[in-house]
């Protein structure tokens, strides 16, 4: 067993930690949020701006959530009218003044903080995950299922 950890040490490719890895991955999250958070971060969800890369008609395409324009990162977790009222549900039981413009602002600010072992901290850390994971559920049920929930359900 320790030869398989030491060869894995070994060949393992690793790369620079990111300044907001402590805001996805600590020890009391939701693995199924943590990995959407995880895509988020690294931009890798397949929102339809990216599919413009595959030949799919954009002009087909739209946002599930507000039927207004193409979704991407930017759009679906913050700029999207109906995720912000998903925000703004979330927020009315924050005490944490978390929320900001964008989720790449959000992790600024709260990366600094996120290694603490503090329950305000975590709890806040699980929210945005969890509205972050809710918001791409709800996007993708809509998508592929064509089942469409409140801004209150989701
Ligand atoms: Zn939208």
């Amino acid at each position: 067993m320790l030869l398989l950890l030491l060869v894995w040490e070994y060949v393992r490719s690793r790369s620079n930690l990111v300044p907001w890895a402590s805001v996805v991955w600590f020890s009391n999250n939701i693995p199924k949020h943590a990995f959407v958070l995880w895509l988020l971060m690294g931009e890798k969800l397949k929102t339809q701006d990216k599919l413009k890369h595959w030949e799919v008609n954009s002009q087909v395409l739209v946002c599930t959530l507000c039927e207004q324009v193409q979704d991407s990162h930017d759009h679906l977790f913050f700029n999207c009218p109906f995720s912000n009222q998903v925000w703004n549900r979330v927020k009315q039981h924050m005490e944490f003044p978390i929320f900001s413009d964008s989720w790449k602002d959000f992790m600024l600010l709260v990366s600094p903080f996120a290694k603490r072992r503090v329950a305000r901290i975590i709890v806040v850390k699980l929210l945005f995950a969890a509205t972050v994971y809710s918001i791409w559920q709800e996007r993708n049920n809509r998508l592929f299922k064509k089942k469409k929930r409140s801004v209150d359900r989701v």
